[in-house]
Protein backbone atom coordinates (compact mmCIF):
# COMPACT_ATOMS: atom_id res chain seq x y z
CA UNK A 1 0.00 0.00 0.00
CA UNK A 2 3.09 2.62 1.09
CA UNK A 3 4.94 1.50 -1.93
CA UNK A 4 3.79 4.56 -4.15
CA UNK A 5 4.53 6.53 -1.28
CA UNK A 6 7.70 7.49 0.00
CA UNK A 7 9.23 5.05 2.60
CA UNK A 8 9.04 6.29 6.91
CA UNK A 9 12.03 6.31 8.70
CA UNK A 10 10.97 3.06 10.50
CA UNK A 11 11.02 1.26 7.04
CA UNK A 12 14.30 2.92 6.02
CA UNK A 13 16.08 1.81 9.60
CA UNK A 14 14.47 -2.06 8.43
CA UNK A 15 16.08 -2.00 4.80
CA UNK A 16 19.47 -0.26 5.84
CA UNK A 17 19.47 -3.32 8.50
CA UNK A 18 17.91 -6.15 6.23
CA UNK A 19 20.92 -4.51 2.96
CA UNK A 20 23.37 -5.50 6.49
CA UNK A 21 22.31 -9.06 5.64
CA UNK A 22 21.46 -8.23 9.86
CA UNK A 23 18.27 -10.38 10.15
CA UNK A 24 18.40 -13.21 7.56
CA UNK A 25 15.53 -15.04 9.65
CA UNK A 26 13.55 -12.01 9.05
CA UNK A 27 12.49 -8.95 11.42
CA UNK A 28 10.50 -9.40 14.75
CA UNK A 29 8.27 -7.15 16.02
CA UNK A 30 5.42 -7.22 18.84
CA UNK A 31 2.11 -5.34 19.41
CA UNK A 32 1.96 -5.06 23.85
CA UNK A 33 -0.91 -3.83 25.23
CA UNK A 34 -1.69 -3.53 28.11
CA UNK A 35 -4.83 -5.26 28.96
CA UNK A 36 -6.64 -2.42 31.06
CA UNK A 37 -9.09 -1.19 28.35
CA UNK A 38 -10.41 -1.22 25.36
CA UNK A 39 -8.26 -0.64 22.17
CA UNK A 40 -8.75 2.85 20.72
CA UNK A 41 -7.55 3.94 17.19
CA UNK A 42 -4.03 5.10 18.53
CA UNK A 43 -3.44 1.23 18.97
CA UNK A 44 -5.00 0.74 16.17
CA UNK A 45 -2.07 2.78 14.49
CA UNK A 46 0.53 1.16 16.30
CA UNK A 47 -1.00 -2.31 15.32
CA UNK A 48 -1.30 -1.53 11.24
CA UNK A 49 2.51 0.01 11.68
CA UNK A 50 3.53 -3.62 13.57
CA UNK A 51 1.84 -5.98 11.44
CA UNK A 52 2.15 -3.70 8.81
CA UNK A 53 6.15 -3.98 8.62
CA UNK A 54 6.03 -7.87 9.21
CA UNK A 55 3.79 -8.34 6.07
CA UNK A 56 6.14 -5.86 3.93
CA UNK A 57 9.42 -7.18 5.15
CA UNK A 58 9.62 -11.15 5.78
CA UNK A 59 8.72 -11.45 9.16
CA UNK A 60 6.39 -12.22 12.06
CA UNK A 61 4.44 -9.97 15.01
CA UNK A 62 3.91 -11.01 18.18
CA UNK A 63 0.92 -10.44 20.68
CA UNK A 64 2.07 -9.73 24.26
CA UNK A 65 0.06 -8.53 26.63
CA UNK A 66 1.99 -6.86 29.09
CA UNK A 67 0.17 -7.39 32.30
CA UNK A 68 2.31 -6.66 35.07
CA UNK A 69 -0.05 -4.24 36.97
CA UNK A 70 -2.97 -6.60 38.67
CA UNK A 71 -4.97 -3.81 39.82
CA UNK A 72 -6.18 -2.55 36.53
CA UNK A 73 -5.74 -5.74 34.09
CA UNK A 74 -8.73 -8.22 33.63
CA UNK A 75 -8.99 -10.95 30.88
CA UNK A 76 -12.40 -9.17 29.69
CA UNK A 77 -10.28 -6.33 28.33
CA UNK A 78 -7.26 -9.51 27.14
CA UNK A 79 -10.68 -10.95 24.77
CA UNK A 80 -11.85 -7.66 23.72
CA UNK A 81 -8.28 -6.73 22.39
CA UNK A 82 -8.18 -9.98 20.46
CA UNK A 83 -11.73 -9.34 18.88
CA UNK A 84 -10.29 -6.36 17.84
CA UNK A 85 -6.85 -7.09 16.33
CA UNK A 86 -8.78 -9.81 14.25
CA UNK A 87 -11.27 -7.55 13.23
CA UNK A 88 -8.65 -5.03 12.04
CA UNK A 89 -7.68 -8.05 10.29
CA UNK A 90 -4.78 -8.74 11.67
CA UNK A 91 -3.36 -12.50 13.09
CA UNK A 92 -0.63 -13.59 15.43
CA UNK A 93 -1.24 -16.76 14.73
CA UNK A 94 0.02 -18.87 18.11
CA UNK A 95 2.23 -16.04 18.92
CA UNK A 96 0.13 -14.97 21.83
CA UNK A 97 2.54 -13.91 24.60
CA UNK A 98 1.98 -12.91 28.40
CA UNK A 99 4.55 -10.87 30.31
CA UNK A 100 2.91 -12.52 33.13
CA UNK A 101 4.60 -16.09 31.59
CA UNK A 102 7.82 -14.85 32.08
CA UNK A 103 7.85 -13.72 35.94
CA UNK A 104 10.31 -16.44 36.60
CA UNK A 105 12.79 -15.66 34.12
CA UNK A 106 12.22 -11.88 34.93
CA UNK A 107 12.91 -12.42 38.97
CA UNK A 108 16.16 -14.56 37.56
CA UNK A 109 17.18 -11.39 35.27
CA UNK A 110 16.98 -8.82 38.94
CA UNK A 111 18.76 -11.66 40.81
CA UNK A 112 21.84 -11.56 38.00
CA UNK A 113 21.72 -7.72 38.64
CA UNK A 114 21.72 -8.53 42.38
CA UNK A 115 24.73 -10.55 41.68
CA UNK A 116 26.86 -8.27 39.82
CA UNK A 117 26.37 -5.69 42.11
CA UNK A 118 24.29 -3.61 40.00
CA UNK A 119 20.64 -3.67 41.56
CA UNK A 120 19.47 -3.19 45.89
CA UNK A 121 16.58 -3.60 47.81
CA UNK A 122 15.38 -0.21 49.34
CA UNK A 123 13.62 0.24 52.42
CA UNK A 124 12.84 3.51 52.03
CA UNK A 125 9.35 4.88 51.15
CA UNK A 126 8.12 6.24 47.60
CA UNK A 127 8.06 10.03 49.03
CA UNK A 128 11.75 9.65 49.99
CA UNK A 129 12.80 7.98 47.03
CA UNK A 130 11.05 10.73 45.18
CA UNK A 131 12.72 13.37 47.27
CA UNK A 132 16.31 11.80 46.83
CA UNK A 133 15.74 11.72 42.70
CA UNK A 134 16.68 15.37 42.22
CA UNK A 135 15.49 17.59 39.42
CA UNK A 136 16.94 18.28 36.07
CA UNK A 137 20.17 20.04 36.21
CA UNK A 138 20.48 19.21 39.81
CA UNK A 139 22.09 15.41 40.62
CA UNK A 140 20.29 13.44 43.34
CA UNK A 141 21.06 11.89 46.43
CA UNK A 142 22.31 8.08 46.87
CA UNK A 143 20.02 6.16 48.95
CA UNK A 144 21.61 5.00 52.48
CA UNK A 145 21.01 1.21 51.10
CA UNK A 146 22.18 1.78 48.06
CA UNK A 147 25.69 0.15 48.96
CA UNK A 148 23.83 -3.16 50.66
CA UNK A 149 26.07 -6.49 49.98
CA UNK A 150 24.87 -8.49 47.32
CA UNK A 151 24.15 -11.36 50.22
CA UNK A 152 22.01 -8.89 52.25
CA UNK A 153 20.11 -7.98 48.57
CA UNK A 154 19.27 -11.23 47.46
CA UNK A 155 18.00 -12.27 51.25
CA UNK A 156 15.70 -9.24 50.69
CA UNK A 157 14.63 -9.62 47.68
CA UNK A 158 13.86 -13.46 48.16
CA UNK A 159 12.04 -12.76 51.02
CA UNK A 160 10.00 -9.73 49.06
CA UNK A 161 8.89 -12.33 47.00
CA UNK A 162 7.97 -14.83 50.15
CA UNK A 163 5.32 -12.27 50.88
CA UNK A 164 6.95 -11.25 54.07
CA UNK A 165 6.93 -7.49 53.66
CA UNK A 166 4.07 -5.20 53.38
CA UNK A 167 3.39 -3.74 50.45
CA UNK A 168 5.60 -0.03 49.75
CA UNK A 169 7.97 -1.00 52.51
CA UNK A 170 10.69 -1.78 49.94
CA UNK A 171 11.62 -1.80 46.21
CA UNK A 172 14.17 -3.27 43.96
CA UNK A 173 16.51 -0.65 42.44
CA UNK A 174 18.69 -0.66 39.44
CA UNK A 175 22.25 0.82 40.78
CA UNK A 176 23.05 3.09 37.93
CA UNK A 177 23.55 6.80 38.33
CA UNK A 178 22.14 9.33 40.93
CA UNK A 179 24.19 12.14 38.88
CA UNK A 180 22.55 11.11 35.47
CA UNK A 181 20.72 13.98 33.49
CA UNK A 182 18.59 11.55 32.49
CA UNK A 183 16.15 11.00 34.97
CA UNK A 184 15.27 7.07 34.32
CA UNK A 185 18.66 6.61 34.79
CA UNK A 186 19.00 7.92 38.96
CA UNK A 187 18.38 4.03 39.94
CA UNK A 188 15.07 3.16 38.74
CA UNK A 189 12.71 1.47 40.67
CA UNK A 190 12.70 -1.99 38.77
CA UNK A 191 10.87 -4.37 41.11
CA UNK A 192 7.58 -3.73 43.79
CA UNK A 193 5.55 -5.64 46.33
CA UNK A 194 1.76 -6.05 45.50
CA UNK A 195 0.08 -7.87 47.45
CA UNK A 196 -2.78 -8.50 45.10
CA UNK A 197 -4.00 -11.06 42.90
CA UNK A 198 -2.93 -11.31 39.23
CA UNK A 199 -5.41 -12.05 36.89
CA UNK A 200 -3.16 -14.75 35.50
CA UNK A 201 -0.83 -15.90 37.58
CA UNK A 202 -2.95 -15.52 40.94
CA UNK A 203 -1.84 -15.00 44.22
CA UNK A 204 1.62 -16.71 43.50
CA UNK A 205 3.84 -13.66 43.01
CA UNK A 206 3.78 -10.94 45.96
CA UNK A 207 6.24 -8.68 43.46
CA UNK A 208 5.80 -7.09 40.44
CA UNK A 209 8.14 -6.03 37.50
CA UNK A 210 8.04 -2.42 36.85
CA UNK A 211 7.05 -1.03 33.20
CA UNK A 212 10.77 -0.59 32.04
CA UNK A 213 11.85 -3.62 33.66
CA UNK A 214 9.48 -5.88 32.24
CA UNK A 215 8.70 -4.37 29.18
CA UNK A 216 12.18 -4.36 27.56
CA UNK A 217 13.42 -7.24 29.06
CA UNK A 218 10.24 -9.58 27.41
CA UNK A 219 11.19 -7.56 23.91
CA UNK A 220 14.76 -9.47 24.43
CA UNK A 221 13.69 -12.76 25.58
CA UNK A 222 11.11 -12.94 22.36
CA UNK A 223 13.97 -11.69 20.36
CA UNK A 224 11.84 -8.78 19.02
CA UNK A 225 14.58 -6.93 16.48
CA UNK A 226 12.69 -3.80 15.98
CA UNK A 227 10.52 -2.53 19.11
CA UNK A 228 8.45 0.44 17.99
CA UNK A 229 7.19 2.57 20.91
CA UNK A 230 5.85 5.84 20.99
CA UNK A 231 7.72 8.93 21.46
CA UNK A 232 7.55 9.46 25.68
CA UNK A 233 10.03 6.73 25.82
CA UNK A 234 12.30 8.07 23.95
CA UNK A 235 14.13 8.58 27.15
CA UNK A 236 13.54 5.63 28.83
CA UNK A 237 15.86 4.22 25.93
CA UNK A 238 19.31 4.60 27.60
CA UNK A 239 17.68 2.28 30.61
CA UNK A 240 16.27 -0.02 27.98
CA UNK A 241 19.69 -0.26 26.48
CA UNK A 242 21.70 -0.65 29.97
CA UNK A 243 19.47 -3.60 31.08
CA UNK A 244 20.15 -5.35 27.84
CA UNK A 245 24.07 -4.53 28.00
CA UNK A 246 24.26 -5.67 31.72
CA UNK A 247 22.15 -8.79 30.65
CA UNK A 248 23.79 -9.86 27.94
CA UNK A 249 20.45 -10.34 26.30
CA UNK A 250 19.15 -10.12 23.01
CA UNK A 251 20.09 -7.05 21.82
CA UNK A 252 15.92 -5.54 20.66
CA UNK A 253 16.77 -2.00 18.74
CA UNK A 254 13.66 0.55 20.54
CA UNK A 255 12.74 3.06 17.80
CA UNK A 256 10.03 5.48 18.69
CA UNK A 257 7.49 7.46 16.72
CA UNK A 258 4.29 9.95 17.32
CA UNK A 259 1.58 8.85 18.77
CA UNK A 260 -1.73 9.62 16.71
CA UNK A 261 -4.28 12.05 18.60
CA UNK A 262 -7.34 13.05 16.96
CA UNK A 263 -9.45 16.36 17.85
CA UNK A 264 -13.08 16.12 19.60
CA UNK A 265 -11.84 13.16 21.32
CA UNK A 266 -9.64 11.83 24.12
CA UNK A 267 -6.97 8.57 23.14
CA UNK A 268 -6.46 7.51 26.88
CA UNK A 269 -7.60 4.68 28.12
CA UNK A 270 -7.70 5.65 31.62
CA UNK A 271 -9.59 8.89 30.30
CA UNK A 272 -11.87 6.59 28.66
CA UNK A 273 -12.68 4.54 31.36
CA UNK A 274 -13.51 7.54 33.38
CA UNK A 275 -16.50 8.01 30.85
CA UNK A 276 -17.58 4.41 30.65
CA UNK A 277 -17.61 4.74 34.99
CA UNK A 278 -19.34 7.94 34.79
CA UNK A 279 -22.52 6.72 32.24
CA UNK A 280 -21.72 9.36 29.96
CA UNK A 281 -21.38 6.96 26.90
CA UNK A 282 -22.75 2.90 27.24
CA UNK A 283 -19.59 1.40 27.39
CA UNK A 284 -16.27 0.84 25.86
CA UNK A 285 -18.14 -0.01 22.41
CA UNK A 286 -20.59 3.14 22.58
CA UNK A 287 -20.31 4.59 18.71
CA UNK A 288 -19.52 7.47 19.78
CA UNK A 289 -16.12 5.90 21.36
CA UNK A 290 -12.54 6.47 19.68
CA UNK A 291 -12.31 2.83 20.27
CA UNK A 292 -11.91 -0.09 17.85
CA UNK A 293 -15.13 -1.57 19.11
CA UNK A 294 -17.37 1.54 19.30
CA UNK A 295 -15.85 2.35 16.15
CA UNK A 296 -17.66 -1.34 14.40
CA UNK A 297 -20.62 -0.04 16.28
CA UNK A 298 -20.65 3.16 14.53
CA UNK A 299 -19.97 1.20 10.90
CA UNK A 300 -16.32 2.16 10.49
CA UNK A 301 -15.19 -0.41 8.13
CA UNK A 302 -11.84 -2.12 9.20
CA UNK A 303 -10.30 -1.54 5.58
CA UNK A 304 -10.99 2.81 6.14
CA UNK A 305 -9.18 2.83 9.73
CA UNK A 306 -6.15 0.32 8.45
CA UNK A 307 -6.21 3.45 4.93
CA UNK A 308 -6.33 6.17 7.98
CA UNK A 309 -3.64 4.59 9.44
CA UNK A 310 -1.31 4.47 6.26
CA UNK A 311 -2.39 7.50 5.57
CA UNK A 312 -1.74 9.50 8.84
CA UNK A 313 1.85 7.88 8.47
CA UNK A 314 4.71 7.84 10.91
CA UNK A 315 6.19 11.07 12.29
CA UNK A 316 9.07 11.69 14.78
CA UNK A 317 6.93 14.80 16.10
CA UNK A 318 3.64 14.73 18.08
CA UNK A 319 0.61 16.34 15.97
CA UNK A 320 -3.16 16.44 16.43
CA UNK A 321 -5.03 14.79 13.37
CA UNK A 322 -8.35 16.15 12.16
CA UNK A 323 -11.46 13.86 12.63
CA UNK A 324 -12.23 14.76 9.37
CA UNK A 325 -9.40 12.48 7.25
CA UNK A 326 -10.71 9.23 9.33
CA UNK A 327 -14.25 10.10 8.70
CA UNK A 328 -12.93 11.08 4.59
CA UNK A 329 -11.66 7.46 4.96
CA UNK A 330 -14.75 6.23 6.19
CA UNK A 331 -16.21 7.26 3.47
CA UNK A 332 -13.87 6.66 0.83
CA UNK A 333 -14.49 2.50 1.55
CA UNK A 334 -18.23 2.34 2.64
CA UNK A 335 -18.77 4.26 -0.83
CA UNK A 336 -17.72 1.14 -2.21
CA UNK A 337 -18.68 -1.77 -0.19
CA UNK A 338 -22.66 -0.31 1.30
CA UNK A 339 -25.73 -1.13 -0.46
CA UNK A 340 -27.42 2.35 -1.32
CA UNK A 341 -31.04 2.08 0.20
CA UNK A 342 -33.89 4.54 0.99
CA UNK A 343 -35.19 5.82 4.46
CA UNK A 344 -37.43 8.41 5.73
CA UNK A 345 -36.36 9.90 8.92
CA UNK A 346 -38.76 13.04 9.26
CA UNK A 347 -41.29 11.75 7.13
CA UNK A 348 -44.23 13.49 5.75
CA UNK A 349 -47.37 11.71 3.87
CA UNK A 350 -47.19 12.21 -0.46
CA UNK A 351 -50.34 11.55 -2.18
CA UNK A 352 -50.07 10.82 -5.54
CA UNK A 353 -53.96 12.33 -7.12
CA UNK A 354 -53.43 10.77 -10.47
CA UNK A 355 -51.64 6.87 -9.15
CA UNK A 356 -54.83 4.31 -9.58
CA UNK A 357 -55.62 3.76 -5.47
CA UNK A 358 -54.93 0.17 -4.73
CA UNK A 359 -52.16 -0.44 -7.45
CA UNK A 360 -48.74 -0.96 -6.35
CA UNK A 361 -45.23 -1.76 -8.81
CA UNK A 362 -42.11 -3.49 -7.76
CA UNK A 363 -39.43 -0.76 -9.94
CA UNK A 364 -35.94 -2.18 -10.09
CA UNK A 365 -33.37 -0.46 -8.22
CA UNK A 366 -29.39 -0.44 -8.21
CA UNK A 367 -27.48 -1.49 -5.15
CA UNK A 368 -24.41 0.29 -5.30
CA UNK A 369 -23.89 2.36 -8.99
CA UNK A 370 -20.26 1.99 -7.48
CA UNK A 371 -20.29 -1.86 -7.59
CA UNK A 372 -21.83 -3.88 -10.29
CA UNK A 373 -21.78 -7.04 -8.72
CA UNK A 374 -23.96 -5.73 -5.94
CA UNK A 375 -26.76 -6.66 -7.77
CA UNK A 376 -29.91 -4.88 -7.61
CA UNK A 377 -33.80 -5.07 -6.07
CA UNK A 378 -36.93 -4.08 -6.40
CA UNK A 379 -38.60 -1.15 -4.67
CA UNK A 380 -42.67 -0.86 -4.26
CA UNK A 381 -43.99 1.76 -4.84
CA UNK A 382 -47.93 3.28 -4.35
CA UNK A 383 -50.17 6.33 -4.44
CA UNK A 384 -49.30 7.17 -0.76
CA UNK A 385 -45.31 7.80 -0.14
CA UNK A 386 -43.55 9.30 2.68
CA UNK A 387 -40.79 11.66 2.03
CA UNK A 388 -38.71 13.73 4.17
CA UNK A 389 -40.10 17.09 5.65
CA UNK A 390 -37.69 19.30 4.55
CA UNK A 391 -37.57 18.37 0.87
CA UNK A 392 -41.15 20.15 0.53
CA UNK A 393 -41.24 24.38 1.02
CA UNK A 394 -44.48 26.61 0.19
CA UNK A 395 -42.93 29.04 -0.95
CA UNK A 396 -39.10 28.46 -1.35
CA UNK A 397 -35.55 30.38 -3.25
CA UNK A 398 -35.51 29.51 -6.96
CA UNK A 399 -32.13 27.06 -6.30
CA UNK A 400 -34.53 24.96 -4.27
CA UNK A 401 -35.02 21.40 -6.48
CA UNK A 402 -37.42 19.78 -4.27
CA UNK A 403 -40.94 19.86 -3.96
CA UNK A 404 -43.30 23.32 -3.84
CA UNK A 405 -46.36 24.33 -5.12
CA UNK A 406 -46.25 23.98 -9.52
CA UNK A 407 -42.74 22.59 -9.74
CA UNK A 408 -41.36 18.94 -11.06
CA UNK A 409 -39.25 16.55 -8.80
CA UNK A 410 -38.22 12.95 -9.74
CA UNK A 411 -38.40 10.42 -7.01
CA UNK A 412 -34.99 8.02 -7.30
CA UNK A 413 -35.76 4.60 -9.14
CA UNK A 414 -39.56 5.87 -9.90
CA UNK A 415 -41.15 8.61 -11.56
CA UNK A 416 -41.28 12.45 -12.21
CA UNK A 417 -43.97 14.53 -9.82
CA UNK A 418 -45.80 17.05 -9.95
CA UNK A 419 -46.65 19.00 -6.58
CA UNK A 420 -50.19 19.98 -6.61
CA UNK A 421 -50.72 21.22 -3.07
CA UNK A 422 -50.16 20.93 0.40
CA UNK A 423 -52.44 20.71 3.97
CA UNK A 424 -51.27 21.91 7.57
CA UNK A 425 -53.02 21.29 10.68
CA UNK A 426 -54.36 23.71 13.14
CA UNK A 427 -50.54 24.75 14.08
CA UNK A 428 -49.42 24.67 11.02
CA UNK A 429 -47.42 21.93 10.88
CA UNK A 430 -47.38 19.85 7.24
CA UNK A 431 -49.26 16.98 7.35
CA UNK A 432 -49.39 16.57 3.82
CA UNK A 433 -48.08 17.22 0.37
CA UNK A 434 -50.04 16.59 -2.81
CA UNK A 435 -48.71 15.92 -6.06
CA UNK A 436 -49.54 14.33 -9.89
CA UNK A 437 -47.11 11.80 -11.36
CA UNK A 438 -46.05 11.80 -15.30
CA UNK A 439 -46.64 7.81 -16.32
CA UNK A 440 -44.47 8.41 -18.73
CA UNK A 441 -41.58 9.29 -17.16
CA UNK A 442 -40.07 6.05 -15.02
CA UNK A 443 -36.66 6.09 -14.39
CA UNK A 444 -34.78 4.03 -17.22
CA UNK A 445 -37.84 4.16 -19.50
CA UNK A 446 -38.58 7.75 -19.52
CA UNK A 447 -40.18 8.97 -22.87
CA UNK A 448 -42.10 11.92 -21.31
CA UNK A 449 -39.39 14.42 -22.20
CA UNK A 450 -40.15 16.28 -18.76
CA UNK A 451 -37.70 17.85 -16.78
CA UNK A 452 -36.78 18.03 -13.00
CA UNK A 453 -34.03 18.97 -11.33
CA UNK A 454 -33.78 17.29 -8.21
CA UNK A 455 -34.08 13.72 -7.00
CA UNK A 456 -35.55 12.55 -3.78
CA UNK A 457 -35.94 9.18 -2.05
CA UNK A 458 -39.25 8.04 -0.75
CA UNK A 459 -40.57 5.27 0.62
CA UNK A 460 -44.03 3.53 -0.47
CA UNK A 461 -46.45 4.29 3.20
CA UNK A 462 -48.32 0.97 2.68
CA UNK A 463 -45.42 -1.13 2.18
CA UNK A 464 -42.64 1.30 4.42
CA UNK A 465 -40.80 -0.88 7.92
CA UNK A 466 -40.53 1.06 11.12
CA UNK A 467 -37.23 2.17 12.50
CA UNK A 468 -35.14 3.26 14.67
CA UNK A 469 -31.84 5.74 14.04
CA UNK A 470 -29.42 6.70 16.21
CA UNK A 471 -27.92 9.45 15.76
CA UNK A 472 -23.99 10.63 16.44
CA UNK A 473 -22.06 13.82 17.00
CA UNK A 474 -18.56 14.68 18.35
CA UNK A 475 -17.98 13.26 21.80
CA UNK A 476 -16.32 16.97 23.18
CA UNK A 477 -17.58 20.23 22.30
CA UNK A 478 -13.83 21.37 21.75
CA UNK A 479 -11.10 20.07 19.14
CA UNK A 480 -8.94 19.88 22.06
CA UNK A 481 -10.64 18.86 25.55
CA UNK A 482 -7.09 17.69 27.39
CA UNK A 483 -5.52 21.74 25.96
CA UNK A 484 -6.54 23.27 29.32
CA UNK A 485 -5.31 21.99 32.37
CA UNK A 486 -7.47 23.66 34.56
CA UNK A 487 -10.55 22.34 32.97
CA UNK A 488 -11.83 18.92 33.76
CA UNK A 489 -12.01 17.21 30.30
CA UNK A 490 -15.46 16.13 31.22
CA UNK A 491 -16.91 19.49 31.17
CA UNK A 492 -16.25 19.80 27.40
CA UNK A 493 -18.30 16.38 27.13
CA UNK A 494 -21.04 17.03 24.22
CA UNK A 495 -24.62 16.30 25.61
CA UNK A 496 -25.87 16.50 22.60
CA UNK A 497 -23.89 14.13 20.78
CA UNK A 498 -26.63 11.11 20.89
CA UNK A 499 -29.36 11.78 19.45
CA UNK A 500 -32.43 8.76 19.22
CA UNK A 501 -34.85 9.46 15.98
CA UNK A 502 -37.60 7.35 16.56
CA UNK A 503 -40.68 6.54 13.22
CA UNK A 504 -37.84 6.45 10.86
CA UNK A 505 -39.65 4.79 7.67
CA UNK A 506 -37.73 2.47 5.69
CA UNK A 507 -37.75 0.45 2.64
CA UNK A 508 -39.07 -2.93 3.43
CA UNK A 509 -35.61 -4.79 2.51
CA UNK A 510 -33.94 -3.28 5.08
CA UNK A 511 -35.47 -5.48 7.67
CA UNK A 512 -33.17 -7.94 6.32
CA UNK A 513 -30.65 -5.90 6.92
CA UNK A 514 -27.24 -8.32 8.69
CA UNK A 515 -26.10 -7.14 11.93
CA UNK A 516 -23.91 -4.35 11.43
CA UNK A 517 -23.70 -4.28 7.61
CA UNK A 518 -23.50 -1.30 6.54
CA UNK A 519 -25.74 0.78 4.18
CA UNK A 520 -25.76 4.15 2.72
CA UNK A 521 -29.62 5.68 2.90
CA UNK A 522 -29.77 7.96 -0.29
CA UNK A 523 -29.02 11.68 0.37
CA UNK A 524 -28.64 11.05 4.43
CA UNK A 525 -25.54 9.78 4.99
CA UNK A 526 -23.73 6.28 5.45
CA UNK A 527 -25.66 3.98 8.19
CA UNK A 528 -25.10 0.26 10.07
CA UNK A 529 -27.22 -2.09 11.87
CA UNK A 530 -27.20 -2.10 15.08
CA UNK A 531 -26.35 -5.53 16.64
CA UNK A 532 -29.60 -4.96 18.97
CA UNK A 533 -33.36 -4.03 18.45
CA UNK A 534 -35.60 -1.54 19.55
CA UNK A 535 -38.48 -3.10 21.11
CA UNK A 536 -38.65 -5.64 17.93
CA UNK A 537 -37.86 -2.95 15.65
CA UNK A 538 -34.84 -2.85 13.66
CA UNK A 539 -32.07 0.00 14.50
CA UNK A 540 -29.75 2.06 12.15
CA UNK A 541 -26.68 3.66 13.85
CA UNK A 542 -25.62 7.37 11.64
CA UNK A 543 -21.62 6.16 10.58
CA UNK A 544 -21.10 9.70 9.05
CA UNK A 545 -22.82 12.07 6.50
CA UNK A 546 -22.36 11.84 2.76
CA UNK A 547 -20.01 14.99 2.95
CA UNK A 548 -17.46 16.67 5.23
CA UNK A 549 -20.02 18.59 7.76
CA UNK A 550 -17.54 20.13 10.09
CA UNK A 551 -16.08 22.65 7.90
CA UNK A 552 -18.79 24.57 7.51
P1 LIG B 1 -3.16 4.66 26.88
O1 LIG B 1 -2.41 5.91 27.17
O2 LIG B 1 -4.36 4.85 26.03
O3 LIG B 1 -3.45 3.87 28.10
P2 LIG B 1 -0.95 3.04 26.45
O4 LIG B 1 0.21 3.45 25.65
O5 LIG B 1 -0.80 3.04 27.92
O6 LIG B 1 -2.19 3.84 25.97
P3 LIG B 1 -0.68 0.29 25.91
O7 LIG B 1 -1.67 -0.77 26.05
O8 LIG B 1 0.47 0.31 26.81
O9 LIG B 1 -1.48 1.63 26.01
O10 LIG B 1 -0.20 0.41 24.40
C1 LIG B 1 0.06 -0.65 23.54
C2 LIG B 1 0.81 -0.15 22.36
O11 LIG B 1 0.04 0.81 21.66
C3 LIG B 1 2.09 0.55 22.79
O12 LIG B 1 3.13 0.14 21.94
C4 LIG B 1 1.78 1.99 22.62
O13 LIG B 1 2.91 2.74 22.34
C5 LIG B 1 0.79 1.99 21.46
N1 LIG B 1 -0.07 3.15 21.52
C6 LIG B 1 -0.88 3.51 22.54
N2 LIG B 1 -1.50 4.68 22.27
C7 LIG B 1 -1.07 5.06 21.04
C8 LIG B 1 -1.34 6.18 20.20
N3 LIG B 1 -2.19 7.14 20.55
N4 LIG B 1 -0.72 6.24 19.01
C9 LIG B 1 0.12 5.25 18.62
N5 LIG B 1 0.42 4.19 19.37
C10 LIG B 1 -0.17 4.07 20.56
MG1 LIG C 1 0.25 2.00 29.19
Amino acid sequence: MSSKESKNFIELIIESDLAEGKFPEGIKTRFPPEPNGYLHIGHAKSIVLNFGLTQKYKGTTNLRFDDTNPETESTEYVESIKRDIKWLGYDWEEREYYTSDYFDQLYDFATKLIRGGLAYVDDSNTETIQSQKGAVGQAGTESPYRNRSVEENLDLFERMKAGEFQEGSRVLRAKIDMASPNMHMRDPVIYRIKRMPHHRTGSRWNIYPMYDFAHGQSDSIEEITHSLCTLEFENHRPLYNWLIEKLGIYPSRQIEFARLNLNYTVMSKRKLLLLVQKGLVSGWDDPRMPTISGMRNRGYSPASIRAFCERVGIAKRDNVIDMSLLEFCVREDLNKIADRRMAVLDPVKLIIENYPEGQEEWLPAENNPEDDSAGSRELPFSKELYIEREDFMEDPPKKFFRLAPGRNVRLKHAYILHCTGFERDEKGRLTEVRATYYPDSRSGSDISGIKAKGTLHWVSAKHAAEGVVHMYDRLFKVPEPLADKNVDFLEYFNEESHRIIKGVKLEPSLTEAQSLQPFQFLRKGYFVRNTIEHNGLPVFNMTVGLRDSWKK
